[in-house]
């Protein structure tokens, strides 16, 4: 059986209702997939006291106005959440015995470690996810908003690729999360950068200094690149490294749950890996990595 260690209660766009009825219904369809226990890692840009705290970050990036008019567009469209509600539902849904954790994907913005940490300081997390989606004030990953999806045309690869590099080295430096979310984003459209190599090797040092695992994700199949982050060469260095690894759908609905998790643990198995993690009050959980014997209902 699999844990899914990166799950999301609201779909880009839509701001269904979190409640118990959401959840359960995630737990059902988790069961159906071959998924024992969910982490429920929303999006920190989902929640009022994230908005409040960081608001304006954009304005601080020295990026072109219409990039950072794009962000704080994309911030305004997904807050509607609060955060104490949210981590109170979750422990509700946990002590009634429901195989839930309380997690969250905090995005690593630079310069603002501090309100990161004042923000995770309150609450008993299972699991912090730690993800790179921005490079100052561009959104690396999004291709509904021009200007966003434009930088692509105008920025150097490789440059792209080296800043990737260095936000996940002080994202892992900073110590705040457990896990590198899908650590090889840069990928998702296709464009390739003279060398792989030292968005790689950021990525494992980066791990290292954090004492952090590496996310195994299948959403990487659903966009352009079609490849599961992170790309082989990724999974055999961070074997290498003994690094753990985690396996997260991504999902942003039920029925995504535990998508493709045989793929994934095909990966890892060629990678050298016999055992995943999950995380319990943030320290890790080994789980053994027997694809065959998943018992499908
Ligand atoms: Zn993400
Ligand atoms: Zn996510």
């Amino acid at each position: 059986m699999y844990v899914d260690s990166h799950v999301h209660l609201q779909p880009h766009g839509e701001r269904p209702p979190v409640d118990r009825e959401r959840i359960e219904l995630y737990v059902r369809v988790a069961q159906e997939n071959g998924v024992e226990q969910v982490a429920f890692t929303e999006h920190l840009f989902r929640f009022r006291e994230a908005y409040d705290a960081l608001h304006g970050w954009w304005d601080e990036c020295g990026d072109e106005p219409a990039v950072a008019a794009a962000t704080r567009a994309y911030f305004d469209d997904h807050v509607n959440l609060s955060i104490a509600d949210y981590v109170r539902l979750i422990e509700e849904a946990k002590s009634d015995g429901l195989p839930v954790l309380l997690g969250l994907e905090m995005d690593w913005l630079h310069g603002r470690e501090e309100d990161l940490r004042r923000f995770l300081e309150p609450y008993d997390w299972d699991i912090v996810l730690g993800s790179v989606h921005w490079i100052g004030a561009w959104a690396i990953d999004t291709d509904d908003q021009a200007a966003h999806y434009e930088q692509w045309d105008v920025r150097d690869i490789d440059d792209v690729h080296a800043a990737y590099g260095g936000l996940q080295r002080e994202l892992g430096a900073s110590g705040l999360v457990d896990v590198l979310a899908h650590p090889d984003l840069p990928k998702l459209f296709g464009h390739r950068p003279a060398s792989f190599n030292p968005l790689h090797e950021s990525i494992i040092a980066a791990a290292e200094a954090g004492g952090c695992a590496v996310e195994m994700n299948s959403n990487g199949y659903n966009v352009p690149r079609g490849e599961a982050y992170p790309a082989p060469p990724v999974l055999e260095r961070a074997r290498a490294a003994g690094l753990a690894i985690t396996l997260a759908s991504d999902a942003h609905r039920p029925e995504r749950v535990g998508e493709r998790f045989d793929d994934l643990a095909a990966l890892a198995t060629d990678a050298g890996y016999d055992e995943f993690v999950s995380f319990e009050q943030r320290k890790p959980v080994s789980h053994a990595l027997t694809p065959a014997a998943v018992e499908r209902p």
